[in-house]
């Protein structure tokens, strides 16, 4: 299992575009993206099944570029061998790494058949038991604690159920106050928890669809910066500006005070996420 001593790594997410224009744009994305030399993309699967063949478009296009991919797979909603069925066909694509997550699941599909596992160390355990070391593993991590955690402590246990399933390296839910991510570092050494913690990193672009994911996934917004962001009301240019100095500063801090590498969420887009790789100088994985 990999320590904290490990050489940094820093990765792009993606999601499966829905149609095949943006599939096109995508390509040229990945392309701009790719120049970096990144360690890895990764790319999102919703739960259930239900973005399973763009998931697999998306994944099967990388693959074929030489381009390092893990595939995102969330169990919430599938059987075992479904769950089976996806493994399989990465191992057809010579993929070695996996984010292993629960997932939610798509609203209006109810909590009935929620599967063969109902959370993400189900998953793990079931990826370790019958695949061995074939996969590097990474799950998700939330400084900021999960929405649906009853309280901080029983989702720190949670976190750990997961590393001991046999996880490699975790990437965090987004985040902007660093002080959240050191602390959740902080209580995972005291833990035991020793694997690498990437923070995942959400360029600011747009505010609107920024608020929305936010009260999704419990990300919180710090009030300077929501009150920022509302002022500027529709100039895009104004927004960007402001957040790329917050979330490169976020950056600056969070490997100063020694992560692990970033993984950003690009949102299928390349500038905003180019310009803080290349403000902060990162290194090409190759
Ligand atoms: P889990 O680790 O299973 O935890 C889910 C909740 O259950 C937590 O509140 C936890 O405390 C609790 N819990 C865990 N185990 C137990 C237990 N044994 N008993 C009781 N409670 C328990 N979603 C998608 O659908 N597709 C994606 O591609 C995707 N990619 C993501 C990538 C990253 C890096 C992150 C951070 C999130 C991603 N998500 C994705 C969102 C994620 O699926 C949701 O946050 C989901 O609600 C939780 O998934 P998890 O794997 O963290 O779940």
């Amino acid at each position: 299992m990999n320590t904290r001593d490990d050489n940094r790594t820093f990765s792009f997410e993606l999601f499966p575009p829905k149609t095949a224009e943006g599939m096109e744009k995508l390509k040229g994305t990945v392309a701009e993206l790719n120049a970096v030399g990144p360690k890895y993309f990764s790319c999102t699967y919703g739960a259930g099944g239900s973005t399973r063949e763009r998931t697999f478009e998306t994944v099967d296009w990388l693959c074929a570029q030489g381009i390092e991919t893990a595939p995102h797979l969330a169990c919430i909603g599938s059987d075992e061998a479904e769950i089976r069925g996806i493994v399989e066909h990465y191992i057809g694509q010579g993929i070695h790494r996996i984010v292993a997550l629960r997932g939610d699941m798509p609203s209006g599909m109810g909590s009935s058949g929620l599967g063969s596992f109902r959370y993400a160390n189900e998953l793990v355990a079931f990826l370790r038991r019958d695949y061995g070391e074939r996969f590097h593993i990474e799950v998700a991590a939330y400084p900021e604690f999960h929405p649906q955690a009853p309280n901080a402590d029983a989702d720190l246990a949670n976190f750990k159920r997961k590393v001991e399933a046999g996880a490699n390296a975790a990437i965090t839910q987004y985040f902007f106050n660093p002080d959240a991510y050191f602390e959740f570092v902080e209580l995972c050494d005291e833990q035991g928890i020793t694997l690498p913690i990437v923070p995942g990193i959400m360029p600011i672009t747009n505010y609107t669809q920024l608020a929305r994911f936010s009260d999704a996934c419990g990300a919180e917004i710090p009030r300077y910066i929501r009150k920022r962001l509302e002022a500027y009301g529709d100039d895009k240019s104004a927004i960007r500006a402001f957040g790329h100095e917050v979330v490169l500063d976020l950056c600056r801090r969070l490997l100063d005070g020694g992560a692990p590498g970033l993984h950003f969420y690009t949102m299928n887009q390349a500038d905003a996420t180019l310009a803080l790789w290349r403000e902060l100088k990162l290194p090409a994985a190759r």
